[in-house]
């Protein structure tokens, strides 16, 4: 129990706390939540909310799970924490060994650290790295595609998208990438050749001075939901090796099911040079990121004149995260995950697909357990949000994306009680 009343949290709140993506001038309302368990969130009143972000992509086995649990109660036991650097433990060398034998072929190195963000720039390091260790340091470029989201450091930062990640407000600190357009071969549908025309075109006119491309396999996520066709990211791998530049894979929204297959990049059955995993990795308890490479990328970088890799955070391979990262990871391969995913993709294209005909919706997609409804106009943050809590709900929308990714454990009453709502909330937006 907290010594504030509701009132005086919130009012606190708002003298003290800077809340993500928000302003402390115009702050919108912040909801009090006391506990989570399951797919639900209970806010101090008493209010349940069917969850439908996972906290971010991350809480796939819902809250409070017994197993996950224990897993970091086991582990404070032992140790919480040691430094990584000369002394290692048994949860990071068993997480490090059950990640390369899942992650797309070639894999065979991980890079442990403490956040999405980190874990990109790490990748851009070590693809950076690589071609300097190789004696070509004018490749230090990148290329992606527009739309992308790959976290919120300066690194990661310089390959979001331009737009939504107000590359403006950093003009001039910034490194000015490679952009070509996002993929529009949607998932599912019939190819076009001439989608990677310009990928294609900026690969042949910079690759003597890009070091990788990088992009979010499939599945971009906050920076647009837009899921593509998996040919393009054929395409992309296939230019990549024509031109001699190293593919890194952006999965730490979709790695561990959420599209459908465990990495989204087995859709194109293909492996990158490396391998950015974070949010679900820890089934959502911890902070904990991992960048896996494959044998070129660490024995270029280990065969180069400075043959070390400079990053070390303080809290990399915490043994907690690690801990309870190889019980969720465990968890999920002891589950029928695929039939679980494929179910909630069923429901959610029957419960979304209607929202189609609805004024104000420019396009609804799904896939695996991801339902997006695109609006024509952004949402009211200062009013939406309640809305759905008011619903019982617990949705987070991001400018004109309406869109859920709801716990694996959902049950078929919840994920359409979460449907519903979303399809009332999307007919009050717009008035
Ligand atoms: C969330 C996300 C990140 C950043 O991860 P953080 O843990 O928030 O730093 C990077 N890339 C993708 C694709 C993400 O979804």
């Amino acid at each position: 129990m907290s010594k504030y009343s509701t009132e005086e949290l919130l009012a606190l709140d708002k003298q003290y706390v800077w809340h993500p993506y928000s302003s402390t001038v115009n702050a919108a309302d912040v909801f009090p939540v006391v506990s989570a368990s399951g797919v639900r969130l209970t806010l101090s009143d008493g209010t349940e909310l069917i969850d439908g972000m996972s906290s971010w992509w991350s809480a796939i086995h819902g809250y409070n799970h017994p197993i996950l649990n224990a897993a970091i109660y086991r582990q404070t036991e032992a140790m919480s924490h040691v430094m990584f650097g000369g002394l290692t433990h048994p949860p990071a060398v068993e997480l490090c060994q059950l990640l390369t034998s899942l992650a797309p072929p070639g894999l065979t190195k991980v890079f442990l650290s403490d956040s999405g963000s980190v874990s990109v720039e790490v990748a851009i390091k070590m693809a950076i790295q690589y071609w300097f260790s190789l004696g070509r340091p004018e490749k230090n470029r990148l290329l992606t595609i527009r739309n992308g989201y790959h976290g919120d450091t300066f690194g990661a930062m310089s390959v979001c998208d331009p737009v939504t990640g107000m590359h403006e407000i950093f003009r001039g600190i910034l490194p000015t990438h490679l952009f070509a357009p996002s993929p529009t071969s949607r998932f599912g549908e019939p190819w076009d050749e001439s989608d990677i025309a310009i990928f294609h075109q900026l690969v042949d006119k910079h690759h003597q001075e890009i070091a990788a491309v990088i992009l979010e396999p499939v599945v971009q996520g906050t920076g647009g939901m837009n899921f593509y066709a998996p040919e393009y990211l054929k395409r992309v791998k296939s230019l990549c090796e024509e031109y001699d530049v190293l593919l890194i894979c952006d999965e730490i929204a979709t790695g561990f099911g959420r599209s459908g297959k465990l990495f989204a990049c087995e859709y194109a059955d293909i492996s990158p040079d490396i391998l950015c995993l974070g949010k679900a990795l820890t089934g959502g308890y911890m902070t904990l990121a991992a960048t896996l490479c494959n044998d070129r990328v660490s024995k270029g970088i280990g065969g180069g004149k400075v043959s070390t890799f400079m990053h070390g955070p303080t809290f990399m391979a915490n043994p907690l995260a690690c801990s309870v990262a190889l019980a969720s990871i465990k968890l999920l391969l002891s589950t029928p995950w695929q039939r679980k995913i494929a179910d909630i993709e069923t429901i959610l294209r029957q419960q979304l697909n209607p929202c189609r005909a609805l004024a104000g919706v420019h396009d609804v997609r799904v896939l695996g357990a991801i339902g997006v409804i695109e609006l024509t106009q952004p949402v009211d943050m200062h009013t939406i949000p309640r809305e759905f809590v008011n619903r019982g709900v617990w949705v987070r929308p991001f400018g004109k994306l309406v869109y859920i990714m709801p716990p694996y454990i959902i049950s078929p009453a919840d994920l359409i009680t979460l449907s519903n709502a979303l399809c009332e909330i999307v007919q009050i937006a717009n008035k």
